[in-house]
């Protein structure tokens, strides 16, 4: 039976991020999961994640996003690959949107200049959008393009040997954790799971508090081209009311207009996520383009379908949800994560840190709102 210190099961953004600081610092580390870079499966996957700075979900992630800017800079300078293609964020809603008011004040409350234009303003700037006079924008700097296609094959090839390329089970042990996958045993003296939408499965009474959805992701081909090329048009975000958010890209990749919905889709299982995604289920985004960013709208050329993995808001602590877990499991040697909830990814280096951090150091607490203390089940 091999032995490590460390195994991280789930290599997705997580855990790829968790494997590589341990392995880092040192750690006899090892990570496993059956999925490469590339696939089409768990929620990391595909070519790109918004990474913005200011957070309309929480102003205490202002600091977990710098903190993640720099782990993203130092991989791009260290494998000479583009991780971040800066770009600003445009967030607009009807008047008086709670996201886009967040966002404002999680900037000034940084020291940045008021990032509110006038919607005409803004349509001046990027012609691509027709917003209407009575919303309300801003356009935050600090914002960027996280290629994560490019991060995941990184951080496999950082990870190199240490990668066991099969699915795990685990059994948890007063002094540590057996993992068996088809061909091998392991026993680690501590093991995070990074599992993403199987971490529910994996931990039954947690997934009483997580929700998975089925995410419909569609590229539109550009009615005006021009107006939507990378360097000409930003990364947007619309908050249209309650349950009825829409975000996408500039046209970086010469493949569309990469767009979807922000709010959740039906819950599925992790393991049947269903077709392709629908023309039903991408209409409103269409239609959405075709009214508020009409230089971006066009018939829809690609499609894909990704899942989110929400947490419930918890009942100690005031958290509207979708708040991450970042935590030791109770009486165990696991550490869980479930970073998802559609803005996980541009956190992961920091995310990583905290994950390494909590296998190998007892003193380490991540930060309260990321503790499952939150639930009173767990307090
Ligand atoms: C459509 C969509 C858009 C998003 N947009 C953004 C965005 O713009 N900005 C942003 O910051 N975030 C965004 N997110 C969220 C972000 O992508 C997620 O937070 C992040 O990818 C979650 O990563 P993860 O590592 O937790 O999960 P995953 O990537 O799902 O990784 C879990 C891994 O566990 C593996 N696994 C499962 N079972 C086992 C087992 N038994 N043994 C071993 N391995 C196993 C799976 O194969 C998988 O690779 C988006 C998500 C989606 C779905």
């Amino acid at each position: 039976m091999r032995k490590c210190e460390v195994a991280v099961l789930g290599l997705g953004l997580m855990g790829g991020a968790a494997l590589n600081a341990l392995l880092d610092a040192g750690v006899d580390a090892l990570g496993f999961d059956p999925v490469g870079p590339g696939s089409d499966r768990g929620s990391s996957h595909g070519s790109c994640r918004i990474f913005r700075r200011f957070n309309f979900e929480n102003p205490n992630y202002t600091s977990l996003s710098d903190e993640a800017h720099a782990g993203w800079i130092r991989l791009q300078s260290e494998s000479g690959q583009t991780v971040l293609t800066e770009t600003p964020v445009l967030e607009a809603g009807r008047s008086g949107s709670a996201m886009v008011a967040s966002s404002r004040a999680a900037a000034i409350a940084k020291g940045r200049a008021d990032p509110m234009l006038t919607a005409a303003q803004a349509n001046k700037e990027f012609p691509a959008f027709t917003l209407p006079d009575d919303w309300d924008v801003v356009v935050q700097d600090g914002g960027a393009i996280l290629r994560t296609g490019v991060v995941m094959k990184l951080m496999r090839a950082r990870a190199g040997n240490r990668v066991i390329a099969e699915r795990a089970s685990f059994t948890p042990h007063h002094n540590g954790v057996s993992i068996r996958t088809a061909t091998q045993e392991f026993f680690a003296e501590r093991a995070i799971l990074a599992l993403g939408p199987w971490l529910g499965r994996a931990l039954p009474r947690l997934g009483a508090l997580l929700n998975v959805t089925r995410q419909a992701v569609g590229w539109f081909d550009p009615a005006r081209p021009d107006t939507v090329a990378l360097g000409r048009f930003p990364i947007f975000i619309l908050d249209r009311g309650p349950n009825d958010m829409v975000y996408g890209f500039p046209d970086f990749e010469q493949h569309g207009v990469k767009a979807a919905p922000h709010n959740h889709g039906r819950v599925v299982d992790p393991d049947d996520w269903g077709p392709n995604a629908t023309d039903a289920e991408l209409r409103p985004i269409g239609e959405a383009l075709a009214a508020l960013v009409p230089g971006a709208a066009g018939p829809i050329i690609d499609r894909d379908v990704c899942l989110y993995t929400n947490t419930a808001p918890a009942d100690r602590l005031p958290d509207a949800g979708e708040e991450f877990i970042i935590d030791r499991w109770p009486d165990s040697r696991l550490i869980v994560c479930s970073a998802c909830s559609g803005h996980g990814a541009k956190f992961a280096p920091a995310i990583g840190q905290r994950l390494a951090r909590l296998a190998t150091d007892p003193s380490y607490e991540a930060e309260s709102f990321f503790q499952l203390s939150r639930y009173s089940q767990f307090a």
